[in-house]
């Protein structure tokens, strides 16, 4: 599976990189607002700036500074410009950061960022061992503001080319009352689908199969369960996994994945134990610093995780503090052999964005 997922070498996976995020960075330095300013502060030339390794030159973004303008964050570009990198493809909303600003924040996705989406959305499948006989039923909610949860499930299908049935739980519009599923028609829906992975909220997938047991339902195709968006204990993990058994499912597993509305997607495990990849090293990289002197630290040590998206045209974020701290390692995955970060063990929260909702992604609190 590696094999095909990412590249086999470091030296080509940086070369890979380097490539991509000097585009990028091109484009930065004439069009984006927030870090042209900002660099220009650090006194940062373009030329100063010649790769991934460079990247420690740059100042850490915060929640705060994104939240004070999301907009400064998208590619100003000029009319001109070459129409799959300006044309926009969808604005997704933050979920966490709801609490604290009033408005999710908006995450802007050109045509070139929906690819890359897409290939993020269909790696993460593969890692979580998803195959062409799967079929995704999608549990997320609709929500107020479009968020990453409901849409990227269905991109991911689309992306890996199997079939998707979106269950619709709740009444997502007081006008359009019908278009929402109560529990029992989810569980309806979720045996005539006939899926063998569900995906959403844990809470929510607790429900779904104790309801299903209430009801009698056979849910015998499921074989994977992915979970986002909260903590999922391993209890209830366990739990869930027996009450599966007992609806004649064969030997189902449970996926529970690191995720960020700034990803579109999330890091997950290749199997449990195996720490949360990072699914698209070609588009994000990530790197571990002291939270306090932003110095990196070394692997394997805990520090604040930071994102960087080398490879947009819309929302462009450069050293982005996840507002977790975790452990991260660069050795290539003992059990899938992919060569990529994966953070080792379950990050916690250290800011005071906690109350991320359900239908953006959330780190699993346990
Ligand atoms: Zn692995």
């Amino acid at each position: 599976m590696a094999d095909t997922l990412f590249l086999d070498d470091w030296d080509a996976l940086t070369r890979e990189r380097d490539a991509r995020f000097a585009a990028t960075l091109d484009r930065v330095f004439a069009y984006h607002p927030f870090y042209k300013d900002l660099l220009t502060r650090a006194r940062l030339r373009r030329r100063d700036i010649s790769g991934i390794s460079d990247l420690a030159k740059l100042p850490v973004t915060t929640k705060k500074d994104y939240l004070a303008n999301p907009g400064n964050f998208v590619l100003a570009w000029p009319e001109a410009a070459s129409a799959e990198e300006s044309i926009i493809w969808d604005v997704m909303h933050t979920a966490g950061m709801s609490g604290v600003t009033g408005t999710p924040a908006p995450l802007v996705s050109t045509n070139y960022d929906f690819f890359n989406i897409l290939a993020l959305n269909r790696n993460i499948l593969r890692l979580c061992g998803a195959s062409e006989a799967d079929s995704i039923l999608n549990l997320f909610p609709l929500t107020r503001h479009p968020q990453g949860a409901f849409a990227r499930v269905m991109n991911a299908a689309a992306a890996f080319n199997i079939p998707v049935t979106a269950a619709m739980p709740g009444s997502p519009n007081a006008r359009q009352p019908d278009i929402g599923n109560s529990l029992d028609a989810v569980v309806a829906i979720a045996a005539r689908s006939e899926a063998t992975i569900l995906w959403g909220v844990p809470s929510y997938i607790r429900k779904i199969v104790a309801r299903a047991e209430e009801m009698g339902v056979v849910l015998a195709h499921v074989r994977l369960v992915f979970a986002t968006g909260e903590g999922f204990a391993e209890q209830a993990q366990t739990e869930i996994v027996e009450r599966l058994k007992r609806l004649s499912a064969n030997d189902p597993r449970v996926s529970v994945s690191y995720g960020a509305s700034e990803m579109q997607g999330g890091m997950v495990e290749c199997v449990p134990g195996s720490g949360y990849h990072n699914p698209a090293p070609d588009q994000f990289c990530f790197e571990a610093v002291d939270p306090d002197t932003h110095k990196p630290v070394p692997d394997g040590e805990e520090g604040l995780i930071l994102l960087t998206r080398f490879d947009r045209r819309g929302t462009v974020i450069l050293r982005y503090s996840l507002g977790d701290v975790g452990r991260l390692t660069r050795e290539r995955c003992p059990h899938c052999g992919a060569l990529t970060e994966r953070i080792v063990g379950l990050p916690r929260r250290m800011d005071g964005f906690s109350s991320r909702s359900a239908g953006g992604w959330s780190i699993p609190r346990r």
